[in-house]
């Protein structure tokens, strides 16, 4: 009897229970075992206005950074500080993302601004996106990370308030993908991904 008891109380912790939540993708068994839990919850805490409810749900509706898609508005947010428009060229249609995986390596570069922005202050992106068409417009590589092909991303970058030298050996030593030095003769930083994420170094 003794062992049964301490079996049946040895205990989950609190981050224990959270990773329930956290690796929920409504499989079969899991909805069963929720159904379990549920069986079980004492009435309070099935009422919609309870604490844990309520917090659970602003939680969800006050995340920043929505679900960023090709399709979304261009006032969407990549991440807290960078726009859909600003990869965009200011939100030209003829810029949009075309697949999902496009705007996840955006993703991944805009979160690598947010750590300069933290740093350097607002970052302006001076080109994102140029599909085809518009980088051979604009006379770009023709295997330019700009195009986003699949798993490659680029955007062109400063910092607006200066310290354009310290911000272009910050990304070189922080950034372990592709950075083209353009600070000195272009004005910009180039911060990419090309497929298969080399480290990749060059000056214009
Ligand atoms: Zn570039």
């Amino acid at each position: 009897m003794a062992l049964v008891v301490i079996n049946y109380m040895s205990s989950i912790s609190k981050s224990d229970f959270k990773n329930f939540f956290k690796y929920y993708k409504g499989e079969a068994q899991q909805e069963a075992g929720v159904e379990i839990l549920f069986d079980q919850m004492r009435d309070v805490l099935k009422d919609d206005g309870h604490d844990w409810i309520q917090t659970y749900r602003s939680k969800a509706e006050s995340s920043v950074s929505g679900h960023f898609t090709p399709d979304s508005t261009f006032d969407t947010k990549v991440t807290d500080n960078f726009t859909y428009s600003e990869l965009t060229n200011g939100g030209e249609e003829a810029r949009r993302f075309t697949s999902q995986d496009q705007c996840d390596v955006a993703v991944e570069i805009c979160e690598f601004l947010e750590k300069a922005r933290a740093k350097f202050g607002p970052i302006k992106i001076t080109s994102g996106h140029r599909p085809p068409a518009i980088n051979a417009a604009v006379g770009g590589a023709s295997a330019s990370e700009h195009l986003f092909a699949p798993g490659c991303g680029a955007v062109d970058a400063y910092p607006i308030n200066g310290g354009g030298a310290e911000f272009e050996s910050w990304c070189d030593a922080n950034w372990p993908y592709s950075i083209g030095y353009g600070m000195s003769y272009r004005g910009f930083v180039h911060i990419g991904i090309r497929a298969g994420k080399p480290r990749v170094r060059w000056d214009y």
